[in-house]
């Protein structure tokens, strides 16, 4: 095991709590394709943190 990882790390972040960290969001659409009622969710960049993720720094949850 690499035990050089232990020490507090140097840029502390903070996770996206919006998009939880992967920077894009569920976008889920109501369509009709070709006569069928489907739903699209292709997602959409997340505008919390712009698709970034994390935050630098501690922010606490609120
Ligand atoms: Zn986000």
């Amino acid at each position: 095991m690499d035990d050089e990882d232990e020490d507090v790390p140097e840029r502390v972040q903070t996770i996206c709590p919006y998009c939880g960290g992967g920077g894009m969001v569920a976008d889920p659409k109501h369509a009709v394709i070709g006569g069928s009622p489907r739903t699209i969710d292709n997602g959409r960049p997340c505008p919390h943190c712009d698709t970034e993720g994390h935050f630098p720094g501690i922010i606490p949850p609120l």
